[in-house]
């Protein structure tokens, strides 16, 4: 059945795909974007994919932290049936933790929820993307080799979301998703939720990239290894969880079209990854590559810095096969090299 769907900030890495996808099975798409040329060159790059783009619309909402961010637009598009929301800042690239990351985080959802109530009479099914960082602690907050699922929290306060840029990030998320727990609470909308909380992202960017030079933040991860082998240098090493991007993109449509995922957290996660694994598999399947060697001494042995995932739960309620590590990695570095 079509229905009309409404993605918050759809020029981002993994809204892309969702706008993709949604397109693809039939949905019309309200795309909300931060500026008219942003949506204008979604819309050709729509078109340049070979989609039909008569389904999508797009609408300025130029900072989701503005009080009544949302409100013109759903009051613009009263068929709206499905919000999923996905737009929050994620890079650490900022000056003030609270202004740049926490309160566009918090206060976006607070209006997109509030512009629901309002003005979204039609909705039935509210999809928030939050994060795996609101399940586990990481850093000094996590408890290695401890087993997390979909009833597990990160125990990071205010006060410590504001240490650095990275623990604001994960604060932003932690707060964000509580306030839709706490709405739903307090206002017992008409509508039903469900959470994504994905692991770190891969996979190839939607449509064609138009910079290289530098990727979402996730995706940085694989990207930083390409130029380092150029620039002969070292990459930062990481060491975490991933999820390749297509599957997050089919998992928010599940969300909204299955009951069991009705008030559900979605744990996203394939597996395992380090900065080493993904140099192995670019050695195997880019043998043209020059590519750096990884400093023994800063190599991350990921037993001593995380949780155990069990996401047994969601992998039943999505009921699909996830991307597998290798795949991921060669279809994002493919596009790096071929697009
Ligand atoms: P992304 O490419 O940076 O997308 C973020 C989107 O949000 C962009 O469209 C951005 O617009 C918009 N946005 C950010 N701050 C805004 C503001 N103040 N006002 C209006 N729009 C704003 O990141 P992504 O990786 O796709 O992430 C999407 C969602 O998934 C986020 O909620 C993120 O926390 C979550 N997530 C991502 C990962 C991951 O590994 N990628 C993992 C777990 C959860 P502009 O680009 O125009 O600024």
């Amino acid at each position: 059945m079509s229905t009309t769907v409404f993605v918050s900030g759809a020029t981002g890495f993994i809204a892309q795909h969702i706008v993709k996808l949604l397109l693809e099975n039939n949905h019309k798409v309200v795309g909300s974007v931060r500026s008219a040329k942003k949506g204008e060159e979604l819309t050709s790059s729509i078109k340049n994919a070979g989609l039909s783009a008569d389904n999508f619309t797009f609408e300025v909402v130029e900072d989701i932290a503005a009080k009544g961010a949302f409100d013109e637009a759903l009051k613009k598009h009263p068929q709206v049936t499905v919000f999923l929301h996905t737009a929050s800042p994620f890079h650490f690239d900022v000056k003030d933790i609270k202004k740049d990351l926490i309160d566009p985080a918090v206060e976006g959802t607070t209006n997109a929820l509030n512009a629901i109530k309002e003005y979204g009479s039609s909705v039935k099914k509210v999809v928030v993307t939050s994060s795996y960082a609101t399940v586990s602690g990481f850093g000094e907050l996590v408890t290695p080799g401890k087993t997390v699922d979909e009833t597990s929290w990160n125990p990071i306060t205010h006060e410590q979301a504001l240490k650095d840029p990275m623990a604001g990030y994960i604060g932003s998320k932690k707060f964000a998703e509580k306030t839709v727990w706490d709405f739903i609470e307090q206002n017992k909308p008409q509508w039903q939720v469900s959470i994504i909380n994905p692991v770190y992202v891969f996979g190839p960017q939607a449509f064609e990239v138009k910079d290289k030079s530098k990727l979402n933040t996730s995706n940085e991860i694989i990207n930083s290894i390409l130029k380092a082998g150029k620039d002969k240098d070292q990459p930062q090493q990481f060491a975490g969880y991933f999820i390749d991007v297509r599957d997050v993109a089919k998992a928010e449509i599940v969300a909204f079209e299955k009951e069991e995922a009705v008030d559900q957290r979605l744990i996203l996660s394939e597996g395992p990854f380090t900065t080493d694994k993904i140099l192995n598999i670019l050695k195997k399947d880019f043998k043209q590559l020059e590519l750096p060697t990884l400093d023994e001494s800063k190599k991350i042995n990921w037993d001593s810095t995380e949780s155990i995932i069990n996401n047994e739960k969601t992998k039943k309620i999505l009921g699909f096969k996830f991307i597998d590590l290798e795949q991921s990695v060669d279809d994002t570095v493919a596009q790096i090299l071929n697009d």
